[in-house]
């Protein structure tokens, strides 16, 4: 049974944080808040797939207010979403993820980020597609406000 997953996260840019997208830290002159290392990329890829499924959304699996979580590298966050679904009975498959950003240019990371997912899905790097966009300097995201990424995962059920 072929399962569809969708998954959507933002994040603000301030400065003195680090921007970590897909696991890869990138030179910036600001980066991610948020309680964990603020990986918008990777927290998008973990709903799609908990959201394919249907056990919830990051929030109820990594809450927040839970110390654990602070600063955690959200690669690690991914690896324990893949455990929970292949426990549910589920394979992922593949993944889609756009990241919607102003600046900076994610195109020269793109395929290291593609790499760091596939090592923590445990899936080849060809079933994961990372696209990049702007909005054309429209809006919160034109205006380098923040950093939304948007993904879609293909989960399998035996
Ligand atoms: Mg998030």
């Amino acid at each position: 049974m072929m399962r569809i997953g969708m998954g959507y996260d933002i994040h603000r840019l301030v400065p003195e944080r680090r921007l970590v997208l897909g696991g890869v830290e990138i030179p910036f002159e600001f980066g991610l808040l948020g309680h964990s290392d603020a990986d918008v990329l990777t927290h998008a890829v973990c709903d799609a797939i908990l959201g394919a499924a249907a056990l919830g959304d990051i929030g109820l699996h990594f809450p927040d207010t839970d110390p654990t979580y602070r600063g955690i590298a959200s690669l690690v966050l991914l690896k324990q979403t893949v455990k929970r679904v292949i426990r549910e009975g589920f394979k992922v498959c593949q993944l889609d993820a756009t990241v919607v950003a102003q600046a900076p240019r994610i195109g020269p990371f793109r395929d290291e980020m593609r790499a760091n997912l596939s090592s923590a899905i445990g899936i080849p790097v060809g079933m994961i597609s990372v696209k990049a966009t702007t909005t054309e300097g429209l809006g919160y995201l034109g205006r380098r406000e923040g950093i939304a990424a948007l993904c879609i995962a293909q989960l399998e059920k035996g």
